[in-house]
């Protein structure tokens, strides 16, 4: 590490003015991605403010059909919240199969979706169900959140508030994990909604997390179980990395996602 001011405002508005009067500042939530990066000499900011101070990103609601979640709330939290657990099943569990118990009690929601990593686990559940995030600067779809690999729309001085999931009638996230560094190799959340399915694959896309729209369609026409030959996936948007190439990784696509849909289809 090298010398760096670390500050801990307990407002929104003293966040912002820090992000904005410093030479570089960066957000450090969970830090379980970014104090790593620091380690390695990949990012190197003047100074470190930390938001898990602020009240008003933290907590969980539920309202209008919808479970949504302060962004400095850490996953332990959701994995373990009733509300949670019984109005939003498919988000604990999720929030419960990221990483381990260390990170699962540091790491948070909008530390997640802001780190935009491909391989992470929060933004299937965001695109799965269309999650709406709200900033310091302005409510925007989660769609148009995301930017590529790693990256985001944000301003260097916005600060994520609040993730809003819409409930679907069913929802369920299945994770093929690597067994030693536990991210997805592949993640399929799969859910029904009132108007229609959402299929968000993670952990696989060359450029991130993305939907698997043909299987929307064939489950918005019949809502049948799919046989793995009948899930179409575009080999070139694989990933492939020294742990599985693009064509074994669409084959984990067509599996995980069918099994997600399975569990769907059986509970309902
Ligand atoms: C050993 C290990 C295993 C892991 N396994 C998994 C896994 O299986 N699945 C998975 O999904 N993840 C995994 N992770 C990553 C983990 O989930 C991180 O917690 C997550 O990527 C970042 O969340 P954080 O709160 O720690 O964010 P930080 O590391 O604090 O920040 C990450 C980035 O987001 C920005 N940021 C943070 N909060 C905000 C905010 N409110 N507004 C705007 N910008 C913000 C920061 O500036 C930084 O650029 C793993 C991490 C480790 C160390």
């Amino acid at each position: 590490m090298y010398p760096l001011i670390f500050h801990q405002p307990a407002s929104l508005d003293e966040a912002v003015a820090l992000l904005r009067d410093a030479d570089d500042a960066k957000i450090v939530s969970g830090g379980q991605s970014l104090i790593p990066a620091l380690k390695q000499r990949l990012a190197a900011p003047s100074d470190l403010v930390d938001v898990t101070r602020i009240d008003d990103l933290r907590g969980m609601a539920v309202a209008d059909r919808s479970f949504s979640v302060g962004a400095a709330t850490i996953y332990a939290d959701i994995a373990t919240s009733p509300m949670a657990r019984a109005h939003a099943p498919s988000i604990a569990s999720l929030a419960g199969v990221i990483a381990d118990p260390q990170v699962r009690n540091r790491g948070t929601v909008g530390g997640s979706l802001s780190n935009n990593d491909p391989s992470a686990d929060f933004p299937a559940a965001a695109l799965g169900l269309g999650a709406t995030i709200e900033t310091t600067q302005r409510v925007v779809p989660y769609e148009q959140f995301i930017d590529g690999l790693f990256s985001t729309t944000l301003a260097a001085d916005e600060i994520v508030t609040r993730i809003v999931f819409p409930l679907p009638l069913r929802a369920a996230y299945v994770k093929i994990r690597h067994p030693s560094s536990r991210y997805a190799i592949c993640g399929a959340f799969v859910s029904e909604m009132k108007d229609g399915w959402r299929i968000a694959i993670t952990g696989a896309g060359n450029e991130g997390v993305f939907r698997l729209t043909a299987l929307e369609a064939m489950l918005d026409r019949g809502g049948r179980v799919p046989q793995l030959d009948d899930i179409e996936v575009d080999t070139s948007m694989m990933m492939t990395d020294i742990t599985v190439d693009a064509d074994y990784r669409a084959q984990l696509v067509r599996v995980a996602a069918r099994r997600a849909a399975v569990r769907v289809l059986e509970n309902r």
